[in-house]
């Protein structure tokens, strides 16, 4: 069974990098039947914050990223941790090293002055039990000695690393506390994750970590090591170019689902495809469609795929996810009267809006009370003959079935009768009915806000 696991560190928001990798486990996972973890990377006390931690799962919340399990904390692992290296100290895998700073930097300087590596070889590798004095001592893995390590990676193919080029890690601190290195590999086993999926700033720690992998005999699972999100002008991401936490997304108003699909896409492709749902993302995503090169962040391309999954969203769930909307923005919640139009309205909102405040631009006549406040465009269009007009249209309006055939056909007979282009009425009638110049189609409006509320706005902008 496939187990993937997201690793944050809980030290600020859930950035767009985070999110990213959270999806490609969550999609990995999900789409065979595998599971997904989640675990917070707390061991750092000084830079953990209970606030990080929180905004991070509210983020994946929002994501719609759900978890299998608890929420693992490393910290709360840390005697296992210790557990592990006291095993490979009893195996001799592992050594006390009770060389001292002083001790270690002069090995440094000598051997900067020597033009040698100035990877540390500590002389107690070796060293007899015995000799070992009564002193501070680190636990250190024996590194391999030659050879070579090799990463077998999913994304950046075989990434060969000289084992000389690898030193005795530190693993147990002089005050007996594991190294974060240390815990993630044991996590991860102790976890039973199958696949590593990760950002490229994590290969170097793979090879190091696979040591310890080796020393336990455990199962080195699959690494992918994806490259990192960059600005559009292809350098590092910038806040200025979308480096932000999750939560600033779902206020500028992107749908979870949009967010998902840009977010899948942005280093990982399916042919041409651009516009998918999560049963397809979840159908599709492999490792082998990860790109070898950083995906560039593209506003537009995310507002695209935004307003096409408000299009295609589900009337119901969309309005659900507006008022979440208005909540995370701090916005008052709709009155349960204005739930009920928007709910009628949704039909003819979602079409054409890119995020949440372009469709509440949009439903600005569902969510209006009488009277109506024309602003300066629309009021234009109610100068004394569109008013006059109006009031003659209203009563013929009046006598109509209320089906959009026939308030079509009222219409279009009124002004064929005037030898009026239907264009003319509409500039009033969007005025009087939503006090804006832009509007969903007329008859949408009318539909939505039905023959009595439709005739009282007729009636106040003709009067
Ligand atoms: N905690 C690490 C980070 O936030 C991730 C470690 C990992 O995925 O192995 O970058």
């Amino acid at each position: 069974q496939v187990v993937t696991r997201f690793a944050p560190s809980p030290t600020g928001f859930l950035h767009i990098g985070g999110a990213r990798t959270a999806l490609f486990n969550w999609l990995y996972a999900r789409g065979r039947g595998g599971k997904f973890l989640l675990r917070i990377e707390d061991t750092d006390r000084e830079r953990s914050t209970p606030e990080a931690t929180e905004a991070i799962l509210k983020g994946l919340d929002w994501l719609g990223l759900d978890h299998d399990g608890d929420v693992i904390s490393q910290f709360e692992n840390a005697a296992r941790h210790t557990e592990v290296a006291q095993q490979l100290l009893a195996e001799g895998k592992a050594y006390k090293c009770f060389a001292t700073q002083d001790e270690i930097q002069a090995f440094r300087d000598a051997a900067r002055a020597e033009g040698k590596s100035t990877l540390y070889r500590s002389p107690w590798r070796d060293a007899a039990p015995e000799t070992h004095p009564d002193a501070p001592y680190v636990v250190r893995i024996k590194a391999p000695q030659g050879g070579e390590t090799v990463i077998r990676d999913q994304v950046q193919g075989d990434v060969t690393i000289r084992n000389d080029q690898l030193d005795d890690m530190v693993l147990l601190r002089s005050d007996g506390t594991p190294v974060y290195m240390l815990a993630v590999v044991v996590d991860d086993h102790d976890m039973g994750v199958t696949h590593v999926i990760r950002g490229d700033d994590h290969l170097n720690n793979a090879a190091r970590q696979m040591m310890i992998y080796d020393a336990m005999g455990w199962d080195v699972p699959v690494w992918a090591h994806i490259p990192l999100i960059h600005g559009p002008d292809g350098k590092k991401l910038s806040k200025r170019h979308g480096a932000l936490g999750v939560d600033e997304y779902q206020k500028m108003g992107y749908p979870a689902a949009g967010m998902r699909n840009y977010l899948a896409r942005l280093g990982w492709s399916h042919g041409d495809d651009e516009f998918f749902t999560d049963d397809q993302a979840k159908e599709w995503f492999d490792l082998g469609g990860i790109g070898k090169s950083p995906a560039r962040f593209d506003f537009k391309k995310l507002e695209n795929l935004s307003g096409q999954h408000i299009a295609a969203s589900d009337d119901a769930a969309l309005l659900h996810e507006l008022q979440a909307f208005l909540a995370a923005t701090g916005e008052p919640a709709l009155s349960d009267d204005k739930v009920v139009v928007l709910r009628k309205a949704m039909y003819c909102l979602k079409t054409g809006a890119k995020t949440f405040p372009q469709l509440i631009e949009k439903a600005e006549f569902a969510l209006a009370d009488r009277p109506i406040q024309p602003d300066e465009k629309a009021a234009k269009n109610l100068d004394d003959v569109s008013r006059s007009i109006l009031m003659e249209l209203t009563p013929h309006l009046q006598n109509a079935s209320w089906s959009r055939d026939d308030l079509e056909g009222v219409a279009n007979q009124f002004a064929e009768a005037r030898d009026m282009k239907f264009g003319k009425l509409a500039g009033p009638l969007r005025a009087a009915l939503a006090g804006r110049a832009a509007t969903p189609s007329v008859f949408d409006m009318m539909l939505v806000l039905g023959r009595e509320e439709t005739i009282a706005r007729l009636t106040d902008a003709a009067g």
